[in-house]
């Protein structure tokens, strides 16, 4: 079989742990497979090169950033090697633009746009193992490194797995799966067994960061299996794959949580048509992804809007925002950094009435106030005070029967 497997930075957080996880490839080479491994930076050392920058520059140039943070991966596909070439394991690092792994120029979250896997392809024929540089790539026009958000080497693995037809993706973690909601704020989350892409997808894009959103993007359009499972146990993990290989239905199969959004408000905007236009073109202009849109009735032609956006966009995001409002005669630009949202997955939320309300009974329950609500065919999204996130997870996580200790609420019960 072609394997592509993934560590994260905690599997590859020491010298010990390198050297375990070229033990680990070593073992599947034995078993007659090719390999090819994506690797992130060692823990610790993307945020401690993000630190550096921000002493000198609060914002730096982005691409120079991309420059700085591709380093991170450097390092630790090289200790890689050399830890293989120890045990007698042969290996080749490369690194993103080595591995012709293309981006567009969005630095710091630069897209892949195409993958060329001859060089992988010959190094493999040679009987070597591949080991990629997660999170980094090339833009081909400009032929600048680029990096592809944090999280992006899942990413990485994903896409060359979709590039190669491989038979299977394993991201190695420190949990030992998908679970119910994230184990290190809910001791009693449950491991799932399986999980759909649409519903791996919600997860992602709602904070659950065990996978990177556009990992499940590209598996889910490439139709790549991916087995997330833990680097310290041999334990099977949980297998994301399309809707109709799950056989556990469960209403609600997760509870996210991020409070990586910011929240800003436009006071007073003049209610007539293409204001909102107005409002947010240039903003996406700007590469800002704005979440939860919320656009109050108006009063006496002038109206409210609230939004979210990615907490490292705020500054950029408000500063627009201002402009704008001096443009169309609004009043003020309002910013919350505080905040953060919780949301309950579940494809099974598309037959059964009732899955919203019993939320918000959940959460009044703990005296959590609701700042806004956002719906879709399978997620309910509440954005809440930042410092009540864990007490609004396990609250929900309880309510709605997800704990090792609780049975499950199959679909047929509603
Ligand atoms: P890596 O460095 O291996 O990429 P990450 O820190 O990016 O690991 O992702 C793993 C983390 O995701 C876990 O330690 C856990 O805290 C968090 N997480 C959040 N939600 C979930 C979930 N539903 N299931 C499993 N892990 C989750
Ligand atoms: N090293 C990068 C980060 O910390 C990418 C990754 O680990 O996936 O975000
Ligand atoms: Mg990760």
């Amino acid at each position: 079989m072609l394997i592509v497997q993934k560590y994260g930075g905690t599997s590859v957080g020491s010298i010990e742990r390198i050297q375990n996880v070229a033990a680990k490839v070593q073992a599947r080479v034995a078993d007659g497979h090719q390999m090819v491994v994506v690797l992130s930076a060692m823990a610790g050392v993307t945020d401690s090169l993000i630190d550096l920058a921000q002493q000198i520059n609060p914002e730096p140039a982005a691409r120079e950033m991309d420059v700085l943070l591709a380093t991170g991966e450097q390092q630790s596909i090289a200790l890689f090697c050399m830890a293989a070439e120890t045990i007698g394991l042969p290996a080749q690092s490369l690194l993103g633009f080595q591995a012709a792994i293309l981006t567009d120029n969005m630095f710091g979250k630069a897209r892949i746009t195409d993958v060329e896997t001859a060089r992988i392809k010959e190094l493999l024929d040679e009987g070597k193992v591949v080991v990629v540089a997660g999170f980094q790539g090339l833009d081909w026009d400009s032929g600048d490194v680029t990096t592809l958000g944090r999280g992006g080497s899942d990413t990485t693995a994903v896409a060359l797995a979709a590039a190669l037809g491989a038979d299977v993706c394993e991201i190695f973690t420190d949990v030992e799966g998908v679970f119910t909601t994230d184990p290190n704020v809910e001791p009693s989350a449950r491991k799932l067994a399986a999980i759909s892409y649409e519903e791996m997808l919600e997860m992602a894009s709602l904070g659950a960061k065990v996978l990177d959103i556009r990992s499940v993007e590209f598996a889910a359009k490439f139709g790549v299996k991916i087995h997330v499972r833990s680097t310290f146990t041999d334990r099977e993990g949980t297998m994301v794959v399309p809707e109709d290989q799950i056989t556990e239905r469960l209403i609600i199969s997760g509870v996210a949580y991020n409070k990586n959004e910011a929240r800003l408000t436009i006071t007073d905007v003049p209610d007539t048509p293409g204001i909102a236009s107005q409002i947010f073109s240039p903003i996406s202009q700007a590469g800002i992804v704005v979440d939860v849109i919320i656009q109050n009735t108006s009063a006496e032609g002038k109206t409210d809007m609230t939004f979210t956006v990615p907490k490292t966009d705020y500054e950029a995001a408000r500063r627009i925002l201002k402009d704008i409002a001096d443009q169309i005669g609004a009043a003020e630009v309002l910013g919350d950094t505080e905040i953060a949202k919780v949301s309950v997955i579940g494809i099974g939320m598309r037959n059964h009435a009732g899955v919203a309300s019993k939320m918000f009974a959940a959460l009044a329950s703990e005296n959590i106030n609701i700042k806004t609500i956002n719906t879709s065919e399978i997620k309910i999204s509440c954005v809440i005070d930042e410092k009540y996130t864990e007490l609004a997870v396990r609250v929900l996580h309880k309510t709605f029967g997800l704990g090792e200790d609780q049975p499950p609420v199959a679909e047929d019960v509603t």
